[in-house]
């Protein structure tokens, strides 16, 4: 980008790397939260790449990612230079939980969005001090980079794999169509480069009822159109070595494709990569039809067929309880099990990437648009 990038208190300097701390709220105790900042910034121009983690508290396999990835060795040859914030929720961090305590709403779907209707009604509380930081670093983000990956964790066991969000546009406008199609074009490049897994988020529908275009690559591509997607590096509290060196390997593979590395790409081993040869989304299925003890049968990483059996219902004694058994509704790979064995009517007993029937852009729902429309 040619300007000297500084974030918080670390100015990049060619050929180091520089740690320090962004401000981001202030406690009423006195304490100051800040976010720690890793700049490591290549001897020749290039792109700038952001790389975020610690946004859940309890997916913990992303710092690590950061700490092994960013190296004197990786600078050396770096064109260009990496932002890296290795703890976006301090406070979810400390305590090992999704949610800080400060703010208690999920921090994942309070980064800034394409409508801004948001009003100073006395009624309603305005946004949270962690929300108001996430404004800002988003300026700060968008002002400076030319990609981002944010590292999540799943669940216990799941696979290893990449999000990638639809990316949405104006219905009535050809022109943002276009522009959302050439930077879908890109992310299935820049997807295809790190090398995992790839699963497609929830239709738009569902995508925008979940405030999943406030994630913070969400955000970043959404309404920064900036190229961005969310790693989901498997099991949170007690990361796996292998996906988390298979995560330094597949980000590797990202800079080498953006330009910022010039060695050849790395082999993504060690870990399962599914590819299912047509494109698949995320879906939570197949839920159960009442209250039982659910025995699966089928792992992460498992091809499931319509109407496979996935799982053995028993009652609290383990006796079999309706059908003994529940099926798939759908052909797809099964990308983790929902936690736990004791099941309530109505939840899913797996997370499954299925046949996606939809486009990779779509347009903004109408409902949403017309909230756009009234900014
Ligand atoms: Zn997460």
């Amino acid at each position: 980008m040619g300007d000297i990038i500084k974030i918080g208190d670390v100015t990049a300097a060619p050929g180091e790397i520089r740690y320090g701390h962004w401000h981001a709220l202030a406690h009423p105790t006195g304490h100051v939260e800040f976010f720690p900042v890793i700049v490591a910034q290549g001897r020749r121009e290039g792109p700038c790449f952001w790389l975020t983690a610690g946004v859940h508290g309890s997916e913990q396999a992303g710092p690590l990612v950061l700490y092994e990835l960013l190296t004197r060795e990786l600078v050396a040859r770096l064109k260009g230079t990496v932002v890296a914030i290795p703890a976006l929720n301090p406070a979810g961090l400390r305590t090992g939980s999704r949610e800080p305590y400060h703010a208690q709403a999920d921090p994942n779907r309070l980064w800034p969005e394409a409508k801004t209707d948001r009003t100073d009604h006395p009624d309603f509380d305005p946004p949270t001090s962690l929300e108001q930081a996430y404004q800002r670093l988003y300026l700060e983000m968008t002002a400076t980079a030319d990609y981002l990956i944010d590292y999540h964790n799943a669940w216990i066991g799941s696979l290893s794999f990449a999000l990638r969000d639809r990316i949405l546009f104006r219905g009535d406008d050809p022109q943002d169509q276009a522009r959302a199609q050439a930077l879908s074009d890109q992310l299935d490049n820049m997807l295809k480069a790190y090398g995992h897994t790839v699963v497609t988020e929830y239709p738009a529908e569902t995508y925008i009822k979940e405030n999943l275009h406030r994630t913070t690559s969400g955000a970043v591509l959404q309404r920064g159109r900036i190229l961005a997607f969310t790693a989901e590096l498997g099991t949170g509290l007690a990361p796996d070595p292998t996906i988390i060196k298979a995560a330094c390997a597949g980000t590797r593979n990202v800079l080498r494709w953006a330009g910022m590395l010039e060695d050849s790409a790395e082999a993504i081993e060690d870990i399962r990569v599914i590819r299912t040869g047509y494109p698949v989304r995320r879906m939570r299925t197949p839920r159960v039809p009442e209250a039982c003890v659910v025995r699966h049968l089928v792992q992460a990483g498992d091809r499931v067929g319509k109407g496979d059996v996935v799982a053995e219902l028993k009652d609290v004694w383990g006796r079999p309880t309706g059908n003994g058994v529940i099926r798939s509704g759908h052909e797809g790979i099964v990308l983790g099990r929902s936690h736990g064995v004791f099941f309530y009517p109505g939840q899913a007993i797996l997370v499954m990437a299925v046949r996606d029937d939809e486009a990779s852009i779509a347009p903004y729902p109408k409902h949403y648009r017309e909230r756009m429309d009234s900014a």
